[in-house]
C-alpha cells in the first residue's frame, strides 16, 4: 500500500502517518521528494487499513498495490483452475454447455428437455426449484419436489445438475440433491449465503450481479474461497446500463478481464443477459470467442408453456445450432466442446 501525502503536508502530519503505519504492524518506506512525500506500508495488510490511513489529515490518497481478492487472484494461483462437477470438468481447456429450463415444471417437461439438450451436446442440466421472482405472486418454483425431479432426470441422462439456492436455510437441502449450487445475480452480495454454500464443499456457480462491478464480484468470490472451497465457477449474465433494447447488457469484456485477474473458470449466460431467444446464440458465441469456459443457456420445448422466462428459452433445434456453432468457435480459440458423459 502506498500513502501519497498532499503537496503541502506538514512534517507533523508525515510523522503521524509514519507512526500510525507502525502501530498497524506494518513497516515504513519513506520517500521524500521535492514537493511531495510518498510513504510505502509493507507487511500483512488488512482491508480496513486503507480507510484508517485515508482518514488522516494531510493524506491525499492511499493506493493498494495487491488486489483485495487474494485467493481468487492469479497472483495467488497462476494456472487456470478446473472444477469437477459430477465427473464433468469446468475450466482448463474445454468448453462446457449447461442447458435446461429456467424452472423445473414437471418430470415430463424436464425429461423432454434433458433428452434433447443432451443429444445436442449439453453436459450439465440446469433447472430452478427455488426461483427469485420480482413479484411474490409469480411462480416461485417447485421446491424440494423439483429437486427430486432434477436429481432423477440428471441421473437418468448421466448429466450432473446445477440449481439455485436462495436462502441460507435451504443450503443443506439443495446440497443433498445438486452437484453444483448456483448463487443467482440477486444474491451475489448475500455474504452469509456465500459463506454457507462455501462451507458445503460442493462446487458453486456464482452469477455476477447485474449491478456489481467486476471488483465487487471478485470480492464475493473470495467469500466462497475463504471457506476453503476452491470449487468455484463464475458467470457473466448481463448488467444494467442505460441501454433498454434487451433485458440486460451482456458485458463480454468481463470475461477476459476476469480471466486475466483470476484463475477461476468463467461462464457466460446469454439467456438472462438478452432476455430474447433470437439474440442468445450470438452472445454465446461472443462469450466463447472472448475466452469463456462454457455457456449456461435456457432451453424449452414449449416456451409458451414455461412458467418462467419463456421469451428467452431456445427451442431445442435452436440449441442444437448453438451447440454446433459454439463447438466451431471453441476450436477456433484452441479449445474443444466437452461432450456429455457416457450413459
Ligand atoms: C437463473 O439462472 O435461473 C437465474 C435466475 O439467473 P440470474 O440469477 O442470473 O438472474
Ligand atoms: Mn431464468
Amino acid at each position: 500500500m502506498i500513502v501519497v501525502m498532499q503537496a503541502g503536508a506538514s512534517k507533523a502530519q508525515i510523522n503521524h502517518v509514519v507512526e500510525r503505519i507502525g502501530s498497524l504492524g506494518l513497516s515504513v518506506h519513506l520517500s521524500q521528494g521535492e514537493f511531495r512525500t510518498i510513504i510505502g506500508a509493507i507487511g500483512d495488510k488488512k482491508p480496513e487499513h486503507q480507510s484508517i490511513l485515508e482518514a488522516i489529515d494531510g493524506v491525499e490518497q492511499v493506493v493498494p498495490i495487491m488486489r483485495p481478492y487474494k485467493l481468487a487472484s492469479r497472483e495467488f494461483h497462476k494456472a487456470d483452475s478446473q472444477v469437477d462437477v459430477g465427473g464433468v470438468k469446468l475450466g482448463g481447456g474445454g468448453v462446457v454447455l449447461i442447458a435446461g429450463p429456467c424452472a423445473i415444471e414437471s418430470r415430463e417437461f424436464l425429461r423432454t428437455i434433458a433428452a434433447s439438450v443432451r443429444a445436442s451436446g449439453a453436459a450439465i442440466l440446469r433447472g430452478g426449484a427455488f426461483k427469485p421472482r420480482t413479484s411474490p405472486y409469480s411462480f416461485q418454483g417447485m421446491g424440494e419436489d423439483g429437486l427430486k425431479i432434477l436429481r432423477e432426470v440428471g441421473d437418468e441422462f448421466a448429466m450432473p445438475v446445477v440449481t439455485e439456492v436462495m436462502d441460507v436455510r435451504d443450503v443443506d437441502l439443495v446440497a443433498r440433491y445438486a452437484d453444483m449450487l448456483q448463487i443467482g445475480a440477486r444474491n451475489v452480495q448475500n455474504f452469509n449465503l456465500l459463506a454457507e454454500v462455501g462451507r458445503t464443499g460442493k462446487p458453486v456457480f456464482l452469477k455476477r450481479g447485474f449491478a456489481t462491478t467486476v471488483r465487487e464480484y471478485l470480492m464475493s468470490a473470495e467469500y466462497v474461497l475463504s471457506q476453503d472451497n476452491h470449487k468455484l465457477v463464475l458467470c457473466e449474465r448481463g448488467i444494467k446500463t442505460f441501454e433498454t433494447e434487451l433485458r440486460f447488457t451482456f458485458d463480454v469484456s468481463a470475461v477476459p478481464v476476469i480471466k486475466h485477474d483470476t484463475h477461476l473458470p468463467v461462464f457466460v449466460d446469454p439467456s438472462h443477459a438478452s432476455g430474447r431467444r433470437e439474440f442468445v446464440t450470438a452472445l454465446a458465441l461472443a462469450g466463447v470467442a472472448a475466452g469463456a469456459d462454457g455457456v449456461m443457456v435456457e432451453v424449452h420445448h414449449c416456451p409458451e408453456a414455461a412458467m418462467c422466462d419463456g421469451p428467452q428459452a431456445l427451442y431445442p433445434e435452436m440449441f442444437e445450432d448453438l451447440a454446433r456453432r459454439v463447438a466451431a468457435v471453441a476450436k477456433a480459440v484452441g479449445k474443444e466442446l466437452t461432450l456429455p458423459k457416457e450413459r
